[in-house]
């Protein structure tokens, strides 16, 4: 089909450089500039061209072949480079503090928890330990050679598309605008930090690490989030508050919730419910060892106290993921948070409860399974998203490194295919 209007050359640029990055992505094994010529259809000249710049903005380097005798001269491979932009990921939750740094290829380099309840604490207090924290992982990145691109923070909350935090029931939060009282903290620098509920951040790293179709990913801490994928993408609702199954209610005439109402989820399979049923209140984590890897260790032991709260909380969240799961057709429930190590314990009860409460059960069975990406996908899924951002639009990147080294950038019909 032709096109209305023309492509402009910077477009089309724009284009083949997400088309050639793709490539280098996606291949198990380096890969020469030929086979993508050959894959997308482009020159081999285009290729080489768009190739350099990705170089130069060290998104993607060059790796020597591997020698084969009477070979001839094999081509060098490409692959994404650990060593030019980073995410940083940064996480508010209820009792502790993190940050992390994670490069193109999507390793962590850097990865810091702080323990504490942030409960007692006001915002500006909470982000400006944050903000600490931030600083620390920009220089161990630097430190090693790469540079924050951006950030992206996660909160257990209702959260706007523009950051602002409507309502985080169990922090205690409304209506805390995060980016304003960020930018007042010279320390990050120009960093730009986007917000978003911690659920869809863990679910969108979830879907890239696990490249599932449709699943809903629960985030089990001292709240209870969902982030909920449709068809390879994240269903935000018609708001932006998508998710929140931690109110859903599992019994009408049941506790008091944070959230006003009785018998919400969150008051049978959350965290502090799980402990307290448990007789294991004052469980805390350690910096050698997370809260999550503690309730495994323990229930691992055979804890008769925990193995009973946690057939209470794996039967609360069964009705609460039957309920979704009538309703949308979700054939993947994703265990995160403390609810991944425990998923070995949890999943029996989910499952029954699902088995016994889903009309289609019987024919369509839906998989319950722990997070790919363990207990901090929240945190992962952050950094991540900034990463994605670059490898989805790497000229974004190109320009604004360009603008850092006053180097300049081929736009013309050479490198634009
Ligand atoms: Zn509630």
């Amino acid at each position: 089909m032709v096109a209305d209007t023309p492509v402009r050359q910077a477009s089309l640029r724009e284009h083949n450089l997400a088309l050639v990055l793709r490539q280098v992505a996606t291949s198990p094994q380096p890969i020469s500039r030929a086979s993508i010529a050959g894959i997308t259809g482009l020159t081999r000249a285009t290729v080489s061209a768009l190739v350099e710049d990705l170089i130069a903005g060290k998104l993607v380097c060059e790796v020597e072949p591997a020698r084969r005798a009477g070979a001839g001269r094999p081509a060098n491979g490409l692959r994404l480079a650990g060593y030019g932009p980073a995410g940083l990921g940064l996480e508010v939750n209820v009792d502790y503090l993190a940050a992390c740094v994670v490069d193109l290829t999507g390793e962590v380099r850097h990865h810091r928890v702080c323990r504490a309840d942030q409960r007692p604490c006001p915002p500006e207090q909470v982000l400006a330990a944050l903000a600490e924290l931030a600083t620390e992982a920009t220089g161990a990145a630097a430190a090693q050679g790469l540079t924050i691109a951006g950030a992206a923070l996660a909160v257990p909350g209702l959260v706007t598309d523009r950051g602002l935090v409507r309502l985080a029931p169990n922090l205690g939060w409304r209506d805390v605008d995060v980016p304003e009282i960020l930018a007042g903290m010279p320390t990050l620098g120009d960093i730009r930090v986007g917000v978003d509920n911690e659920a869809n951040l863990a679910a969108l790293g979830e879907l890239h690490a696990s490249h599932a179709a449709s699943f809903i990913y629960v985030s089990g801490e001292i709240g209870i989030g969902a982030g909920i994928v449709l068809d390879g993408r994240l269903f935000r609702g018609a708001r932006g508050f998508s998710g929140e199954l931690g109110h859903v209610t599992v019994h009408p005439a049941g506790l008091p919730c944070r959230c006003g109402a009785r018998g919400c989820l969150e008051q049978y399979a959350g965290q502090e419910t799980i402990l307290r049923s448990a007789g294991l209140p004052g469980l805390s984590g350690t910096d050698g060892q997370t809260m999550a890897d503690r309730i495994a260790e323990l229930a691992g032991e055979g804890h008769p106290g925990l193995l009973a709260a946690l057939e209470e909380a794996g039967t609360a969240l069964g009705v609460a993921a039957a309920g979704v799961i009538n309703l949308l057709d979700i054939d993947t429930v994703v265990l995160g948070g403390i609810y991944a190590p425990a998923a070995a314990w949890l999943r029996v009860h989910v499952e029954r409860e699902i088995r016994e409460r889903v009309l289609t059960a019987e024919w369509a069975p839906v998989t319950v399974r722990p997070s790919a990406l363990g207990p901090e996908a929240a945190l992962l899924g952050a950094a991540g998203s900034v990463v994605r951002a670059i490898r989805d639009a790497p000229a974004r990147w190109l320009t604004t490194t360009a603008r850092l080294t006053g180097r300049p950038t081929s736009n013309g019909p050479r490198s634009a295919g």
